[in-house]
């Protein structure tokens, strides 16, 4: 579904993603851990082209991501994205946050856009929110607007940044069930987090970034119980 094929990036003289292989399956959950500053953003937002990279390949579903002849617009409507700070329009409701894409990406009529609507509401847990705005909805109810928001344009693909590391604690985990059925309806999903919980019981892979590389990865048993590389040592010496 994603491949990453010695994938390099600078901004300006920094190097910031230094020879990045990784693939990503269908219906994999892959996790991406690592320090702050090493890389992770980054590497996520190359996918749906929010950066580009400076060399090597990168293909998303068959589609060359850095290709002169990909159309953005097709490449970013197979795939979801979810923020820390979920980015909802504040002056349009739950439902038309949802909608607006659907009707004008995929010229969806607004009677279907909101049927689908109110399915994915129903599935993030809050359908009684749809004429809700924004700021009358908690950060855990926003997040999870944004994920079903995600969810109605049918991507392929899901790509998570720190979707609770905004959030109070007691928000954190409504959110990271949502992820979990998700995952467990066979989402394909890449997801930044330092919920290292979440990592261990959802993650298909870990992957651990420092300094622009991918340092190690592995199956979350073996990469949690037994790391391999000092940097990931220390990295979880200090986050559990
Ligand atoms: P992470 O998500 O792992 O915290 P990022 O991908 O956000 O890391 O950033 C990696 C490095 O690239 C950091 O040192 C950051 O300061 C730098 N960086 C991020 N975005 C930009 C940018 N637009 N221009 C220059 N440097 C950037
Ligand atoms: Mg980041």
């Amino acid at each position: 579904m994603i491949t990453f094929r010695n994938v390099n990036k600078h901004y300006g003289s920094f190097h910031v993603l230094k020879d990045i292989n990784l693939e990503v399956n269908q219906g994999e959950v892959v996790v991406v851990i690592g320090p702050s500053g090493s890389g992770k953003s980054t590497m996520l937002r190359c996918i749906n082209r929010l950066e580009t990279i400076s060399d090597g390949e990168l293909i998303v579903s068959g589609i060359k991501v850095n290709d002169k002849q990909t159309d953005i617009n097709k490449l970013r409507r197979n795939i979801g994205m979810v923020f820390q700070h979920f980015n909802l329009y504040p002056h349009k409701t739950v439902l038309q946050n949802i909608t607006l894409a659907p009707i004008k990406v995929l010229g969806e009529d607004k009677k279907k856009a909101e049927e689908t609507a109110m399915y994915y509401l129903e599935k993030v847990g809050i359908p009684d929110k749809a004429n809700s705005y924004p700021s009358q909805l908690s950060g855990g109810q926003q997040q999870r607007v944004a994920i079903a928001r995600g969810l109605a344009m049918k991507p392929q693909v899901m790509l998570f940044d720190e979707p609770t590391s905004a959030l109070d604690p007691e928000m954190i985990g409504e959110v990271l069930e949502v992820m979990k059925s998700l995952a467990q309806e066979g989402m394909t999903m890449v997801v930044v987090t330092h919920e290292m919980g979440f990592a261990k019981e959802v993650a298909n892979r870990v992957v651990f970034m420092d300094e622009g590389r991918i340092v190690e990865e592995g199956k979350p048993a073996d990469f949690f119980a037994n790391p391999q590389a000092e940097r990931a040592q220390l990295f979880l010496k200090r986050v559990l």
